[in-house]
């Protein structure tokens, strides 16, 4: 009989034979692949191996052949291809019965299939954060956590190693001097995700810690709805009985005074009877414009900690972490590739491998740099080319039907300073230009009036499907 280590797969009954005269065991088939497992990882080293032949699995012997499945042709010819010959050899060497080593595919239907693309990494039956306890009567308040934002795939190196290490002090529990902790830094690098982690470890944690993560914008719209229901109190005091409050992205209150007094009573409150308080931003509370004083120094009173830009190392160190978790190999070279050529932030380079992924998936095809120049063309040209604020002042002036001039002219009529708008958001998305830089380029406007726009383009884009495409559609425009 065939010894089967794949308890989903039944050998089917054409390929049963009898064991061979050394009459191996199921127990001491299982030992030795574990040793030339264990062989493989230590010749083609521990990325490579985690790539290629994380998901090869020991299928039996049969008479002198070993059978080891994969779980798609793609892995299952490039396994046979590049590891075939050291497989075979670590086998013979394990095992003198062995003479030939067959690669095959696992049948459709086995459990053990291709992962899906960006699986969640914490397993379903862990219990939901407090934040999302069903039946809790704040459900309403705070949103869902992602279950991807954990600290195990934070990767962690030089520009945010202190913001990750401030995270998981306070994920620790009580923090003196961390309260609030105030993360900031630019889009996309990974300010949302370490909320999350914290908030996933404290939900974690055996004694009852109540958190409530929410974006500023739902800060804002809550406290408005509460406003016009008149049950300003009822929210005050929902807020106020979390034993931690995550507020994300904050720069969306600038403007909103009533909001942000709202906002600094709660802050004040929740301090004062020792609960914690974590926010993010884009700017450092001191560079942070048109928020009241007295909250900027508040918000600054804790700890501040910023995430900086990633560098090649780090992005580097993302795509592999990310490249392993799909179960997809990607070789080395179309990595490095990636992580020289897209430098924005996180989140491009996580769709750029994604999209990548993606097309391996779909058309069983191995992730090559070819296939990474043909698939993520659009991308990489916009990173080529260098876009200039002219060119997208232009641009988008056509395609609002306005004069060009009116980019630098001092109208607000709003069919006028909507594009405007939209197009200094273009510029900080496309260019690697300072915001006074653009500023300067807009009729010598103030860096806090292109920050503004931005903000207010990122909401619009947020809260209203349509002018997100038109956005998105010029962005594709500029970008080829
Ligand atoms: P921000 O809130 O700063 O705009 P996010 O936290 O939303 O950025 O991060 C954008 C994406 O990049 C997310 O999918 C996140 O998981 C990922 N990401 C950012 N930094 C890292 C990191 N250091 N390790 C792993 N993933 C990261
Ligand atoms: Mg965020």
């Amino acid at each position: 009989m065939v010894q089967s280590y794949d308890a989903d797969n039944a050998p089917d009954s054409a390929s049963r034979r009898e064991p061979p005269a050394d009459g191996c065991s199921d127990a001491t088939l299982a030992l030795q692949w574990s040793r030339v497992r264990a062989r493989l990882q230590e010749e083609i080293g521990e990325v490579e191996y985690r790539n290629w032949l994380r998901q090869a699995a020991l299928h039996g012997l049969d008479g002198d052949e070993i059978t080891v499945m994969m779980p798609t042709r793609f892995l299952r010819d490039w396994v046979n291809k590049e590891y075939g010959g050291l497989l075979t050899s670590f086998w013979q060497s394990e095992n003198p019965a062995v003479r030939r080593v067959d690669i095959r595919t696992r049948p459709t239907g086995a459990t053990n299939a291709v992962p899906l693309l960006d699986e969640p990494t914490v397993s379903v039956g862990r219990p939901a954060p407090a934040a999302r306890r069903e039946n809790d009567d704040r459900s309403e308040t705070v949103a869902p956590l992602d279950p991807r934002f954990t600290f195990d795939t934070f990767v962690v190196g030089k520009p945010n190693e202190f913001a990750y290490a401030c995270a998981r002090r306070v994920a620790d529990g009580p923090a003196p001097g961390f309260n609030p902790l105030f993360l900031y830094g630019g889009v996309g690098l990974g300010k949302t995700h370490l909320m999350h982690a914290i908030a996933w470890e404290l939900s974690q944690r055996a004694d009852e810690v109540t958190v409530a993560y929410m974006s500023a914008e739902k800060f804002m719209h809550r406290f408005v709805s509460a406003l016009r229901r008149q049950s300003t109190i009822e929210f005050k005091n929902e807020l106020r009985s979390v034993d931690v409050l995550m507020v994300d992205d904050l720069q969306f209150l600038i403007g909103k005074d009533g909001t942000q007094e709202e906002f600094f009573h709660t802050f004040n409150a929740l301090v004062d009877s020792g609960k914690q308080i974590i926010v993010s931003a884009d700017k450092s509370p001191s560079d942070l414009s048109g928020i009241e004083d007295r909250l900027r120094t508040r918000l600054g009173c804790g700890m501040v900690a910023d995430v900086h830009a990633t560098t090649y190392e780090l992005r580097l160190a993302i795509l592999e972490a990310k490249a392993a978790r799909s179960g997809v190999p990607v070789p080395g070279r179309v990595m490095e590739f990636l992580a020289q050529k897209i430098t924005a932030n996180v989140r491009e380079l996580e769709g750029a491998l994604n999209r990548l992924i993606a097309h391996a998936h779909l058309f069983d095809r191995p992730v090559t740099l070819e296939a990474a120049n043909e698939v993520l063309h659009d991308l990489l040209r916009a990173y080529d080319r260098k876009i200039t604020i002219e060119d997208i002042q232009k641009q988008v002036s056509e395609h609002y039907h306005i004069r060009i001039s009116e980019m630098s002219s001092v109208r607000r009529a709003r069919n006028i300073a909507r594009p405007r708008q939209i197009a200094m958001y273009l510029a900080k998305q496309l260019t690697s230009r300072s915001l006074p830089e653009i500023g300067r380029k807009f009729g010598n406007r103030d860096h806090t009036t292109v920050m503004h726009a931005v903000a207010k383009v990122t909401e619009l884009m947020a809260a209203d499907p349509d002018f997100a495409e038109d956005v998105e559609l010029l962005r594709r425009i500029l970008a080829v």
